[in-house]
């Protein structure tokens, strides 16, 4: 009876229930273009209430378009985007290639000493002069702009939603250029499902508030904050965190501006495509740059987690039937004992079954599968 106790109590099961689910849901994640950052991850990210996304390149697709440009100043209109650009070339952010790729075939600047102020512009030095190009809080602060009487042609511009960068030499504004960002075809379906489990979507975003709120109202996100710098960002999911509802928030980001807020949410998720720096700090990596694959996620994190609890809740159910079993308890009045053999066949079908459980995942996930 004691060697049937000792080899049916193998705490196998026990011990399998977590790890083989977790491998499981994580080679799943990868196989399908989601990169999952460890088992710790899935467990946070189950239990995520809010999700903060960021707008260029997230929720837009980050291939901006040149459509206007306004000189103020006297100068044409090339020459101000051939300033823009020049200073651009510093810099990675999704509307620096816009404007690059507008500049296309013109010849650009030298412009030396690039630094890029993150969320709000980009500065540079040409023989001396100090070029400025950014969003114009940034340019205001800096001392560029008085009273502007093109401001109705800004506003109109930002009606259309296009996000509007200001150009300024020394302290004297040239002009400004408008770029037009697309949504991303899935963004509607993905928040409109996010609202659908209960999951509460916000846009944070460094640009105007005219284009966060047409933003938000197009994908159906109820609240958002404009302006909003990298740092802001961190502060506002750090507030989040330690308010009194103390929602699991998680953030959705590609530029590198994003890397701090991804590093404080509790899961951070980047797009493929975003710099090294964003993929490094994120939790979960989404390969195909999919938008619905943040559903997906959720999704794999949830059932994973709840196969950990299924399989722990049988490997308890089993030592509570198995061990008294083995120890005799049914001997005296049933004459039902078991010998060591059939003790080692149940402990080891029952790790069987724990793996088979976890394994059952795949045919939730397999590829075309409705995984929803
Ligand atoms: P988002 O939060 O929407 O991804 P960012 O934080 O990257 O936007 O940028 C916020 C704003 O800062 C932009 O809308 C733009 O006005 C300005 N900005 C940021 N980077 C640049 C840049 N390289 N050139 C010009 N303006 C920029
Ligand atoms: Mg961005």
């Amino acid at each position: 009876l004691s060697v049937s106790v000792l080899v049916v109590a193998c705490p196998c099961a026990l011990g399998l229930a977590t790890p083989t689910a977790i491998l499981v849901g994580t080679s799943l994640g990868a196989e399908q273009g989601i990169l999952i950052k460890g088992g710790n991850i899935l467990e946070i990210l189950q239990r995520t209430t809010v999700i903060a996304f960021d707008k260029t390149g997230t929720l837009t697709q980050g291939n901006l378009q040149l459509t206007d440009t306004v000189p103020v100043a006297d100068i044409t209109g090339i020459k101000l985007l051939t300033l823009a650009a020049s200073v651009e070339q510093g810099t990675r952010h999704p509307l620096a290639q816009g404007l690059i790729s507008s500049a296309q075939g013109l010849e650009l600047l030298a412009v030396e000493n690039i630094e890029t102020e993150a969320g709000q512009g980009v500065l540079g030095w040409y023989q001396g002069v100090r070029l400025l190009v950014g969003n114009q809080q940034w340019l205001m602060e800096q001392g560029v702009m008085g009273e502007p009487q093109w401001q109705t042609e800004v506003d109109q511009l930002l009606d259309q939603g296009k996000t509007v960068i200001f150009v300024a030499r020394n302290q004297q504004l040239q002009g400004f250029l408008a770029l037009q960002d697309t949504l991303r075809p899935e963004a509607k379906a993905t928040i409109a499902q996010l609202k659908q489990w209960g999951i509460t979507p916000i846009l944070l975003t460094g640009d105007h508030p005219a284009i966060a709120q047409a933003i938000a109202t197009e994908v159906g996100i109820g609240e958002f904050q404009a302006q909003m710098t990298p740092r802001a960002k961190v502060a506002k999911i750090k507030a989040m965190q330690g308010s009194t509802s103390a929602p699991v928030v998680a953030m959705v980001g590609d530029g590198i501006n994003d890397a701090p807020a991804l590093a404080q949410a509790s899961v951070g998720v980047s797009l493929s495509g975003a710099p090294a720096v964003a993929m490094e700090t994120a939790d979960v990596v989404l390969m195909r740059s999919q938008l619905s694959d943040v559903l997906k996620a959720l999704a794999l994190s949830r059932s994973t987690v709840t196969k950990i609890k299924q399989n722990l809740l049988w490997a308890l159910g089993y030592n509570l039937v198995a061990v008294p079993l083995a120890a005799g308890a049914f001997l005296p009045s049933f004459a039902i004992v078991l010998t060591p053999a059939i003790a080692a066949a149940m402990m080891a079908s029952s790790s069987i079954v724990v793996v088979l459980n976890a394994l059952s995942l795949r045919y939730q996930f397999a590829p075309g599968q409705n995984w929803e």
